[in-house]
């Protein structure tokens, strides 16, 4: 399989260059035909975790070798369980629990295995000097990226935060990182300032003399990011047939807590591969661009921005979709249309036929911090289940879904971080004052509902802080080739 730009087909890549870049040159991504990839999905259900992962990387990402082996090497030790991403029966519904890695949310499935893409494409593409990640987080991928590169030879990280856009435990998640090739920073702005603030430098260094150096991205934006999530919906779908729940054919209905569109895109990848995936149910907080988008075929970015509860959902421009567009259209020329109206104009819209097909595969719903608030109390109530507010936003949206859809397929909620990685707002919701202290919440929480608190976030309080920059968003390029020549 090659690659080529969402928004030029004739810009081609190989997977390891993909890789590598992480962005194409002319800012589109990196988008290949996964439909035609020739993978047999009945046998790979019947597989475990690792080895789901390793067929479907080796048919997406075909000239790495020995994929196998690289997978095992990504996972070793990291996860609580060797099947990576339990399926968890919750009432009548199911939930995909992706958060039980390193970090604790799921960008582990993906940021375990991308240090050891970019390595290997190096190999393959026998480029010298080091690769230089840059990583623009909301609360998650930051932290996540800097488990999986730290101290990798020949590969450097700097992440952008947002000033005071992320949760206490994410922020010191990250500042206490040790390493010697990793920077942490913060920018005065939002994520999307930080995010397109990245995208602004990569544009800037492009064919920029940078001392041997080459930039990535650990962001969706990535493909070697997106592939390795591919897996999770298999293993749910294999899951589900073991447990007799289907037969091997019937659909499957995903709920997926979104930000920047890489999981729910993921799934619609494994859909294209034939899994016999239903919906793709796209659930928002209260930064509802794509509710409604996905409802009038209309994106408009230029609206208020909240800050929520459930803070890696709070993203304006939601980068991923510029695949879907692709996928559904096969259009380069409508999707550069398309982006650069979004970029001068802040909005585009797509047309009745394009959303009619848009509609045929994803519903969607948002939710707000009180109802998501309320259904980490209800869940908790009734089936002594712990969610995170992301999870708690999908699991309403799949109320109103299956409220709506009585087909009987097996809905799954997929859930994305621990409850312990958003003390405050849990604590809250389960009708506790929450106070200061995260750490104090942390163990008050434990102490109300039995829940184990995952090791990386209990032994954060003792680590020292070792990053303390904080910039404006008109000081990232600097900030970077500081970095890279320094
Ligand atoms: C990143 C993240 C999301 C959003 O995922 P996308 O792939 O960006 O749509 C949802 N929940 C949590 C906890 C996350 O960290």
């Amino acid at each position: 399989m090659n690659y080529h730009s969402t928004r030029n087909r004739r810009l081609t890549a190989s997977p390891s260059q993909a890789v590598l870049q992480g962005i194409a040159p002319d800012g589109g991504l990196y988008i290949g035909d996964v439909a035609h990839l020739g993978l047999d999905w009945r046998e790979i259900i019947t597989c475990d975790a690792q080895t789901m992962s390793a067929k479907i990387l080796h048919a997406m990402l075909p000239d790495f070798p020995d994929m196998a082996g690289l997978i095992r090497r990504s996972y070793a030790g990291k996860f609580a369980s060797e099947e990576l991403t339990p399926l968890v029966q919750v009432g009548d519904r199911y939930v995909l629990e992706l958060f039980r890695g390193p970090t604790s949310a799921f960008k582990d499935v993906a940021l375990s295995v991308l240090p050891h893409l970019v390595t290997e494409a190096q190999k393959v593409q026998r480029q010298d000097g080091d690769v230089v990640i840059l990583t623009a987080t909301s609360g998650d991928t930051g932290k996540a990226a800097l488990e999986g590169f730290h101290d990798v030879p020949g590969t450097r990280i700097v992440v952008f935060y947002p000033y005071g856009g992320v949760s206490a435990v994410q922020q010191l998640q990250m500042t206490t990182q040790e390493g010697s090739n990793v920077k942490v920073c913060a920018v005065r702005g939002n994520f999307d300032d930080a995010q397109t603030g990245v995208k602004q430098v990569f544009a800037a260094c492009a064919g920029k003399d940078l001392g041997g150096a080459h930039l990535s991205s650990a962001n969706s934006i990535n493909i070697g990011r997106l592939a390795p999530q591919v897996m999770y919906y298999f293993k749910a779908y294999g899951d589900l047939v073991k447990a007799g729940r289907i037969a091997v054919g019937d659909k499957v209905h995903f709920v997926v807590p979104t930000g920047n569109f890489g999981d729910i895109l993921a799934g619609y990848f494994a859909k294209k591969m034939g899994l016999p995936v239903g919906m793709l149910v796209c659930a928002s907080n209260q930064n509802d661009v794509l509710t409604e988008f996905l409802t009038t075929g209309r994106y408009d970015r230029r609206r208020p921005f909240y800050k929520t509860s459930s803070p890696s959902m709070d993203i304006l421009v939601s980068s991923n979709l510029e695949r879907l567009l692709y996928l559904m259209t096969e259009d380069d020329a409508a999707v550069a249309r398309w982006m650069r109206q979004l970029n001068e104009e802040g909005a585009y819209e797509v047309s009745a036929q394009v959303l009619q097909k848009l509609k045929a595969e994803f519903a969607c719903g948002c939710c707000d911090d009180g109802r998501c608030g309320d259904t980490i109390g209800s869940v908790w109530q009734q089936h002594r289940y712990l969610c995170d507010p992301h999870t708690a936003v999908a699991w309403a949206v799949a109320d109103a879904f299956a409220a709506a859809c009585h087909d009987g397929a097996p809905v799954v909620v997929l859930s994305t971080a621990s409850p312990y990685k958003f003390p405050a707002a849990v604590l809250h919701a389960l009708g506790r004052e929450a106070g200061e202290d995260e750490f104090a919440m942390m163990a008050e929480l434990h102490r109300l509902t039995g829940v184990p608190v995952p090791a990386g976030l209990a032994g954060l309080r003792e680590k020292e802080v070792r990053h303390g920059d904080v910039i404006d968003k008109e000081d990232m390029l600097d900030y970077v080739l500081r970095f890279v020549r320094g």
